[in-house]
């Protein structure tokens, strides 16, 4: 390609402005950066699929409304099945969700820090981002979201419970009073919920202005499918069918979502063993000189006191652990986040933490 034509072709200045996202995929022995099962999907699973695979018709277009699925997913949360959304991935719900409710002219609230990914999606669909401030420990600060919400009127407000990158949970009541005070939609991104003590799935009602996402990439070791899914009210549900592209989800996935929900025994007995295992990595990091804030997601965050985060986390890359370095983000200078793994993986990355701060 010439200079000239690349030139001639630009894209959108703001999208010319964009840094991406970046999450390094490097290979090494011990994978913590991204908050992923540990563990692959439990016996029998992978035969399921393959079994339900043999089934589909690959001539056709898959079911469009995902049918099955979303009756199975209804199911597990005694919900409607219009109450449904499902897609590629949380991150495509949000987009989806961005490309229904925000746009030009229209702005969406984050929490900061919070997931990267709520204002990154807003800013490309043009929609504008009202930046508002954790209070202490990162908890929401309820004065803060007001002042938030007065000064842009947002057209949807984040939550993200349990917050990445900082693992708190918002308790219900603070939920509750922020779906009162919103203007628009409020989203809470529930990644991580099957880890905490509990998730806004009950506040889900067709006369409440609120959304919960979820996600199949965590709890249920199937990020390499990409899988994810909203449960809210069926107006809301309604306009996501519209923006979508048609027949956006394969029945590959479709098959293997279904699959899955067999599972939901083995899926809680990982999870339990992982809240165990946070508790376990959780107690070492405060032996060491760290500071490190009590989780209730399969993360931590910390940070080294007395060292420089960055440094750390390119020592640890060097002994083959990889972390995700949240050292240079607003905020939460210094600070590291590590995902819980196996006992194994944790053995290592807390040898290798040792030795890096000695
Ligand atoms: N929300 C949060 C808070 C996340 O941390 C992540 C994954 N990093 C996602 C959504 C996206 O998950 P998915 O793999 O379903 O797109």
């Amino acid at each position: 390609m010439t200079a000239a034509a690349r030139d001639r072709v630009r894209p959108r200045a703001d999208v010319a402005l964009m840094a991406g996202y970046h999450s390094p995929q490097v290979d090494v022995d011990v994978r913590l950066n991204t908050n992923e099962s540990p563990v692959p999907p439990p016996d029998g699973f992978l035969d399921a699929v393959a079994a339900a695979v043999g089934q589909v018709p690959w001539h056709r277009y898959p079911d469009r409304g995902a049918t099955a699925l979303r009756a199975r997913i209804a199911a597990l949360h005694d919900v409607d099945p219009a109450q449904v959304f499902v897609a590629n991935g949380s991150n495509e719900v949000l987009q989806t969700l961005t490309l229904a409710y925000g746009g030009p002219g229209r702005a969406v609230a984050v929490f900061e820090p919070t997931y990267a990914l709520h204002s990154h999606i807003a800013r490309t669909t043009g929609t504008d981002v009202a930046e508002g401030e954790r209070g202490e420990g990162f908890a929401l600060d309820l004065a803060e979201v007001r002042r938030v919400v007065d000064e842009a009127a947002p057209a949807i407000t984040y939550l993200c419970s349990p917050n990445n990158p900082t693992g708190v949970v918002e308790p219900p009541a603070v939920v509750e009073e922020v779906r009162d005070l919103v203007p628009g939609l409020l989203v809470v991104d529930e990644a991580y919920a099957q880890f905490a003590p509990w998730s806004a799935l009950s506040l889900v009602d067709d006369d409440a202005p609120l959304v919960v996402t979820r996600t199949f990439s965590k709890t249920w070791s199937m990020a390499a499918a990409r899988l994810g899914y909203l449960v809210g009210p069926t107006w809301v549900v309604e306009e996501l069918e519209k923006v979508v592209l048609p027949y956006h989800l394969d029945a590959l996935k479709q098959a293997a979502g279904v699959a899955a929900l067999d599972f939901v025994g083995a899926m809680e007995e990982r999870v339990s063993h992982l809240v165990e295992e946070r508790g376990r990595l959780e107690t070492a990091l405060r032996d060491l000189p760290c500071e490190v804030w009590p989780s209730s997601a399969n993360f931590i965050l910390f940070r080294p006191t007395g060292s420089d985060g960055g440094r750390v986390w390119q020592d640890l890359l060097d002994r083959s652990v990889l972390v995700r370095d949240c050292s240079s983000w607003p905020r939460l200078e210094g600070c590291l986040r590590v995902t819980v793994g196996t006992r194994d993986e944790d053995d290592r990355f807390l040898t290798a933490l040792r030795e890096v701060l000695a």
